[in-house]
C-alpha cells in the first residue's frame, strides 16, 4: 500500500471549503468595517458572548462528552438543547461527529485511520482533513450504534441541514428584529460567532496534539494545554482525556479550567445528568506515576552524575516503584471484593482499604521527592 503523504490529492470538497473561507473573510474584513464605519451596540457583543457559550458548550459537553464518550447520561431537554444549539456550531451532525471521532481516539496518530491525525501535519489536523475527500474521512456509522438508538441524535441528523440553518440564522435576525439591527447581529452573533467556536474546536485535535505536558501517557501525540483549555470550554487537558476518555472531566484538580465539566456537574446536581463517570484517583495516579518515571529513567541515563550515584538512584526508584505498584495491587483486589461481598465484610473491608490508601499516598509522596531529587524539571 502507497504511504499516506504519496496518495494523490483528493479533489476539494466546495461547499466545506467555500464555508470556511466565507466565513473567515466576513469575519476579518467585513466585521471589523462595520465596527469602524457604524459601531457595534454593547447588545450584539452580548449577544455574540452569550451564542459563543451555547453553541460551544453544545459541543464539548453534547457531542463530545455526552454522545462521542457516554461519560455521563443526559435528560432529554439537555439532550435537545445540545443537539439544536450544536447545529449552530455547524460541525456535521452528532452521529457523524462522535463516529469521527471515536475513530480519532481508536486509531490515534494511525495515518491511515485517524480522520484528523496529528502525524500528518499542524494544517491537515486543524482544517485540511475536512477540506478535502480523505479516504482517511470516509464516513462509517459501525461504531455509532448505540446512538442510534437515541432519538434525539437519529432526528438530528436525519433534519442536519435545516436545524443547522434555521439555529445560525433565526437567533441572530430574532436579536436582529429586537434590537433594530439585523446586520449587526448576522455578522458578529452570526458569522464571528461561528468562526471563533470552529478554529477553538479546530485547535483541539490541531495545537492540543503538539503544545503542552503528556503526564499521562508520554508515547501520545495529544497534550495537556491549560491555555488552550481557557479557549476550549476545557477540553485543554487532552493527555488526561486521551488516557481516561471515559472520565467526564478533563481537567481533574478542582482548580482546573474545564467549565464542560463544572455544567455536568450542575445539570447533575439539577437532576439533568445522571450517572457521571470518573476515573479512580489511584489509577490516575498509576498512569502519572508510570510517566513519571519512563521520563526519570530517560533523564538519569543522560545525566552527567557518576555511574555509582546514578545506580544507586535507580535502584532506589525501582524499589519505591515495586512498592507502589503491590500496594497498589492489593488495593484494586479490595476494591474488587468489597464491590462483590455482603454488606458486614464490606465494613471490616473498608477500614483496611483506608489505611491502604493512606500507605498509597505516602508512597506518592516519597516517590515524588524522588523524581524531584533526581530530575528535577
Ligand atoms: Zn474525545
Ligand atoms: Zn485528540
Amino acid at each position: 500500500m502507497k504511504d499516506v503523504n504519496e496518495q494523490s490529492t483528493p479533489p476539494l470538497l466546495v461547499v466545506q471549503s467555500t464555508l470556511f473561507i466565507s466565513t473567515l473573510l466576513i469575519s476579518v474584513v467585513g466585521v471589523p468595517w462595520y465596527a469602524m464605519s457604524i459601531g457595534f451596540e454593547w447588545s450584539a457583543w452580548l449577544a455574540c458572548v452569550l451564542f459563543c457559550g451555547f453553541t460551544g458548550i453544545s459541543i464539548t459537553a453534547g457531542y463530545h462528552r455526552l454522545w462521542a464518550h457516554n461519560t455521563y447520561q443526559a435528560h432529554w431537554t439537555l439532550r435537545l438543547f445540545f443537539a439544536l444549539f450544536g447545529a449552530a456550531a455547524v460541525e456535521n451532525s452528532v452521529l457523524a461527529w462522535a463516529s469521527g471521532h471515536r475513530r480519532h481516539h481508536r486509531y490515534v496518530d494511525d495515518d491511515e485511520k485517524d480522520p484528523y491525525c496529528a502525524g500528518r501535519g499542524l494544517w491537515f489536523s486543524h482544517i485540511g482533513w475536512m477540506l478535502r475527500d480523505w479516504p482517511s474521512g470516509e464516513e462509517d456509522f459501525s461504531n455509532v450504534a448505540n446512538l442510534k438508538k437515541d432519538r434525539i441524535v437519529v432526528w438530528q441528523h436525519r433534519y442536519y441541514v435545516p436545524i443547522t440553518l434555521t439555529m445560525n440564522f433565526a437567533p441572530a435576525l430574532l436579536v436582529g428584529y429586537l434590537t433594530g439591527d439585523w446586520l449587526a447581529n448576522l455578522l458578529l452573533m452570526g458569522v464571528a460567532r461561528l468562526v471563533i467556536v470552529h478554529h477553538a474546536t479546530f485547535f483541539i485535535n490541531s495545537l492540543a496534539h503538539y503544545w503542552g505536558r503528556r503526564p499521562f501517557d508520554p508515547e501520545a501525540t495529544a497534550r495537556d494545554n491549560g491555555f488552550l483549555a481557557f479557549f476550549t470550554f476545557g477540553e485543554g487537558y487532552h493527555n488526561f482525556h486521551h488516557r481516561f476518555q471515559t472520565d467526564y472531566r478533563n481537567g481533574i484538580r478542582w482548580y482546573d479550567y474545564d467549565p464542560t465539566k463544572w455544567l455536568i456537574s450542575l445539570a447533575s446536581w439539577l437532576g439533568l445528568a445522571s450517572n457521571l463517570k470518573k476515573n479512580e484517583h489511584f489509577r490516575i495516579h498509576e498512569a502519572r506515576v508510570a510517566t513519571q518515571l519512563k521520563l526519570t529513567e530517560q533523564r538519569l541515563a543522560n545525566t552527567d552524575a557518576p555511574a555509582t550515584q546514578t545506580e544507586r538512584w535507580s535502584a532506589l526508584l525501582d524499589a519505591e516503584y515495586r512498592q507502589f505498584l503491590e500496594c497498589l495491587d492489593e488495593w484494586k483486589a479490595l476494591r474488587a471484593k468489597i464491590a462483590s461481598t455482603s454488606k458486614d465484610m464490606r465494613r471490616g473491608a473498608r477500614r483496611h482499604l483506608r489505611s491502604i490508601e493512606r500507605d498509597l499516598k505516602a508512597q506518592l509522596r516519597r516517590l515524588s521527592a524522588l523524581y524531584m531529587e533526581m530530575a528535577p524539571t
